[in-house]
């Protein structure tokens, strides 16, 4: 086994998916003089891309090519009808398939089906032991996408396929920890009913964003059924910052994750909560993220051999995402001199009373929840 190296498994048709440009991620405006690029654009991950192959650890990065997945693996999460939908849409022009930001287009079949694949490319590394910690770094990201619906700019949820995969490969139990800045609802909605998936999320409270989008990402939102007591949502305030997120880590998913026993980690990987994303208004800094990778992976030793998968989710801020990203392997591989942050603000902006107030709203609605009349 290789240790204290991460395996890197990306695929070139990951930067075929063009979306176009628009009013942020809606159509454009008619009131702009210059409408700028949708923001889930290739550049983002392009750049995290070159940091890795050309920052000081460089060297700890052992880089693979992913592949497609095939239509059965994408069967492992979402329904035929969508799968149907999905691959008749129409791609000639870049074209809305949701009604909002998610846009399909003659490059996104050969993206999407790169990303699925590439993520369960990533498990297979773990599982078979090539590598302890696997990245995918994939796009368009999946994690709004539900079973049978794109939402948010995701039309496959490759982490919900990914930990599929590892279901049906002799993987008992996953836990799949969601930092992405906004709420994990497609993953959320295909678990609800599980009790062999953890699904965590940290998230700032953006709330249900459409009709066609009933998950609100609630402490209340506690699963269904055998699920119940599996999905755990954690909606901080704007603003939270470096320090709060470190503390609903080790105070909340930590101790949840370890009563779970998993025998893999599955990290939903955005940088949406970086300060400089227009996204996310969570403000986490180069060190929030290291701090996050250093304790996803002290998870992973302490309870999964170190099984750890990070698959690629939001992060729009160009440049910032890729040092984001850079940091959370820095934290996962233990770097003694990390890279100096090249925008941090000062942090005065936290205030960890009131999250440590909030912490204990989560543990009181959690218990609340579960303990109402079914
Ligand atoms: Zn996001």
């Amino acid at each position: 086994m290789t240790k204290h190296t991460m395996k890197i498994i990306w695929h070139p048709d990951c930067f075929k998916h063009d979306a176009g440009e628009g009013c942020h991620e809606y159509e454009p405006s008619p009131l702009m003089e210059i409408n700028e690029p949708h923001p889930e654009g290739p550049e983002r991950l392009l750049n995290v891309k070159s940091i890795l192959e050309k920052g000081p650890i460089r060297e700890r990065f052992n880089w693979q090519v992913g592949r497609h997945a095939t239509l059965d693996e994408i069967a492992y999460f979402h329904t035929p009808q969508y799968i149907d939908f999905v691959l008749t849409a129409e791609q000639d022009t870049p074209s809305r398939i949701d009604g909002s930001g998610t846009v399909v287009n003659p490059g996104t079949i050969d993206a999407i089906m790169a990303a699925a694949g590439s993520s369960i490319e990533a498990v297979n590394c773990v599982i078979k032991n090539e590598s302890q910690c696997a990245y995918a770094l994939v796009r368009p990201p999946g994690h709004h996408a539900q079973p049978g619906m794109a939402d948010g700019n995701c039309i496959f949820n490759n982490v919900a396929i990914a930990a599929q995969h590892a279901l049906r490969s002799g993987i008992q139990k996953v836990a799949i920890i969601d930092w992405d800045v906004h709420h994990g609802n497609g993953t959320q909605q295909g678990f609800y009913e599980r009790d062999d998936v953890l699904t965590i999320s940290i998230h700032m409270p953006l709330g249900d964003w459409s009709d066609h989008h009933p998950q609100k990402g609630t402490v209340e939102e506690v699963g269904k059924d055998q699920g119940r007591g599996f999905n755990i949502n954690l909606p901080l305030r704007y603003g939270a910052g470096d320090q709060a997120y470190q503390k609903v880590m080790e105070e909340i998913v930590m101790p949840q994750v370890r009563d779970f026993q998993p025998e893999l980690i599955i990290i939903a990987c955005g940088q949406d909560a970086n300060q400089l994303d227009l996204n996310g208004r969570n403000l986490l800094s180069m060190q929030g993220f290291r701090q996050l990778g250093h304790l996803a992976n002290k998870l992973a030793q302490e309870l999964c051999d170190g099984k750890l998968v990070l698959i690629q989710e939001g992060g729009y801020a160009i440049t910032y995402t890729a040092f984001c990203m850079y940091a959370i392997t820095e934290g996962i591989l233990g770097i003694d001199k990390p890279m100096a942050d090249p925008m941090a603000y000062d942090c005065s902006i936290e205030k960890p009373d009131y999250v440590i107030e909030q912490i204990e709203g989560f543990k009181e609605g959690w218990q609340a929840a579960l303990s109402m009349h079914r």
